[in-house]
């Protein structure tokens, strides 16, 4: 059996891994890199269309798989492994943005929490186009000499999932992103313990937060608490910056909105993406969205046939201009331009609490949003906590799961995994490893 490493490698995100026995081969995640990342492209510098995505692997940007893209030139040199199917971890870009790459016909394989957040990519432009022979995974599924099992755990997005493959060679674990101080914390705790009980020959861990040192996870409920502190004191509006996907930091804004007596009002990014989950059957979104004191702000004029449902829902910007002493908003970075419409008056904060700009590896809009929160004036805030596990949660996890190898990625730092688990095995992306 033969292991390789595409993406992730000695950095956060972009993960792409094969497994191959015998020629046939099956993929986990298939992910963008973040633009902190990126070495030979960008949005401007791309590969030359007519070489189909040979420019792409010749420099270990992408994987050379055979019979895998979608484009009707093979690349260059590929690999002789025949892909069966291609299983994806959880809706986050640096682990689906790619999936429009991927031809048609190759199987894909998600949890259906991660099929509505990517129908809300898909909605606002983010991936190009709805893949087809998408595939919702809930229980074990063969391929090949493989045997696939997702297994839910907890992250900042809904239908997260490790996957624990049969392979001939023993188990092989592959964690995703995971977390320990979510809502759902007790999956990722029951994940350890069946991991564990399996014994397993591999485990291909996560190391997000290795070396991010001093940032501590906070808990959603401690997070509302500090968020209350801050709307009591300045009284005004409060315009919370969260990641559409990341339900249970939303679930946070509605409770503080519900406490304080507000009402909970928030562009159509995030009402789309609740939409998404309630008909996939999420509580957490259907409460949220199906709320009288839940409204949509929107600054056009013809709904959407998905919005119409929604209509006695829909506010603007005078309403919120009006009310704003009694509403908690959520405004993504995209839209916030939409505060020259809304003009906060004096006590309004800015609550930046994940979502874009993600932090210090995006410094260019993160200056740009500081641009717009000083032109208005507000007291900005970050409240947040990541959806990975702690530097020393990890480390943890790794020894108690205790496998007989082990693969450190997503991490910039892996050596930190070997300090304290003797069997782990340092990666060079691109290379097939035997195991
Ligand atoms: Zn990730
Ligand atoms: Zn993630």
């Amino acid at each position: 059996m033969r292991i390789g490493f595409f993406g992730g490698v000695r950095e956060i995100g972009g993960n792409i891994i094969l497994i191959e026995d015998k020629g046939s081969g099956i993929v986990f995640d298939f992910g963008r890199r973040f633009a902190s990342s990126f070495t030979f492209f960008n949005n401007t510098i791309v590969g030359r269309p007519q070489k189909g995505f040979s420019d792409y692997t010749e420099l270990g940007e992408l994987p050379p798989f055979n019979s895998f893209y979608n484009t009707p030139k093979e690349v260059n040199n590929p690999l002789d492994i025949k892909i069966g199917g291609v299983f994806f971890s959880h809706a986050h870009l640096d682990h689906i943005g790619n999936i429009n790459l991927i031809k048609e016909i190759m199987p894909k394989y998600m949890s259906k929490y991660s099929m509505s957040i990517l129908k809300y990519f898909v909605q606002f432009g983010i991936i190009k186009n709805m893949p087809q022979n998408t595939n919702i995974i809930e229980d074990e599924i063969t391929l090949g000499n493989f045997k696939v099992k997702p297994f839910f755990v907890d992250h900042d997005v809904p239908g997260a999932v490790a996957y624990i493959i049969e392979t001939p060679k023993g188990t092989v674990i592959y964690t995703g992103d995971l977390y320990f101080q979510g809502i759902e914390k007790e999956k990722t705790l029951n994940f350890v313990s069946y991991a564990k009980s399996l014994k397993p020959y591999l485990l291909i861990s996560e190391g997000t937060r290795i070396g991010w040192g001093g940032i501590t996870s906070l808990t959603e409920d401690e997070l509302q608490e500090e968020i209350i502190r801050c709307v009591i004191t300045f009284k005004g509006l409060a315009i919370g910056n969260v990641y559409e996907p990341h339900i249970s930091r939303i679930l946070s804004f509605y409770k503080v909105a519900r406490n304080l007596g507000r009402k909970l009002v928030m562009t159509e990014t995030y009402a789309f993406a609740l939409v998404e989950l309630a008909i996939a059957n999420n509580a957490i979104a259907k409460e949220i969205i199906d709320s009288k004191e839940t409204f949509i702000y929107s600054s056009k004029k013809l709904l959407d046939d998905w919005e119409a449902p929604l209509k006695n829902k829909f506010v603007d910007a005078n309403f919120v201009n009006t009310e704003q002493e009694n509403i908690i908003l959520l405004l993504n970075y995209t839209n916030i331009p939409e505060l020259l419409d809304i003009k906060p008056k004096s006590g309004a904060i800015y609550i930046q609490s994940g979502g874009e700009p993600i932090a210090n590896i995006d410094t260019h809009n993160t200056k740009i949003q500081e641009n717009w929160i000083n032109y208005f004036k507000m007291p900005f805030f970050r409240i947040h906590s990541p959806g990975h596990a702690s530097e020393v949660e990890i480390l943890n996890m790794v020894k108690e799961i205790n496998p007989e190898i082990l693969l450190p990625i997503h991490t910039q730092i892996p050596e930190r995994f070997a300090m304290i688990f003797e069997r782990t095995k340092i990666l060079d992306k691109g290379n097939l490893y035997e195991f």
